[in-house]
């Protein structure tokens, strides 16, 4: 969760996104695994396939688990660095914006050419790729490339990821996914992406920094 200090931080931008939302000069970026990219049901659909001992209930099919699933470290490591197992994800949800930017802790071999191959078959909007993630596909620290993008607004499915970007100060989103369902992040959770409509870029973020105003205001 967020304290009332980053609260006010990100209040303190308020007038500045608002100007930015208005001009339609918003600067969005988005990651890809649990926001647009399906990698969970791709996950589960090999472990089943393979008939791999599954750290899962049988009833897991679909993207419905409460938690982040993980192989056993023998199969991830095969999985990684396979090609196909990349490509065959499913989209999720197509952002209704082409973003400044991608930002994964893809961090597998070829990471960037495979996840561009990607979306280019699924006619998901091109942009930067960036990868900043190891090879065991742990989460990096994205705030400093967010800056060097001047974002103003990130989705992220990762509560943990969610509220890093948050405490820096860079309006940060929480995609409604089933593994963050639990996690509380007020005004910031939307239900889909088209919440962020290019159309209405401009009133959805100002709803947001007036719910936040709203939350400030009654902490004071
Ligand atoms: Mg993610």
């Amino acid at each position: 969760m967020l304290n009332e200090n980053d609260l006010m931080r990100l209040r303190n931008r308020a007038d500045e996104l608002e100007q930015r939302a208005l001009r339609g000069g918003l600067r969005l970026g988005s990651d890809i695994d649990g926001v647009i990219c399906n990698h969970y049901q791709r996950l589960i659909s090999v472990l089943i396939e393979e008939k791999i001992d599954c750290v899962f209930p049988d009833h897991w099919t679909l993207m419905d688990s409460m938690q982040s699933i993980a192989a056993p470290p023998n199969v991830w490591q095969r999985l990684r660095d396979d090609k196909e197992f990349w490509i065959g994800m499913e989209v999720i949800e197509f952002l209704p914006f082409v973003p400044e930017l991608y930002c994964t802790s893809r961090g597998f071999a070829n990471a960037q050419e495979i996840t561009r191959q990607w979306m280019v078959e699924k006619t998901i909007p091109l942009a930067p790729i960036h990868c900043i993630g190891d090879r065991e596909g742990n989460r990096a620290n994205k705030v400093p490339l967010l800056w060097a993008y001047d974002i103003d607004i990130f989705v992220e499915d990762d509560p943990k990821q969610w509220a890093e970007i948050n405490r820096s100060g860079i309006l940060c989103v929480s995609i409604d996914r089933p593994w963050n369902k639990s996690f509380d992040a007020g005004p910031f959770r939307i239900a889909r992406l088209s919440e962020i409509s290019l159309d209405s870029r401009g009133s959805f973020i100002i709803e947001v920094i007036r719910e936040i105003e709203e939350q400030t205001t009654q902490a004071a």
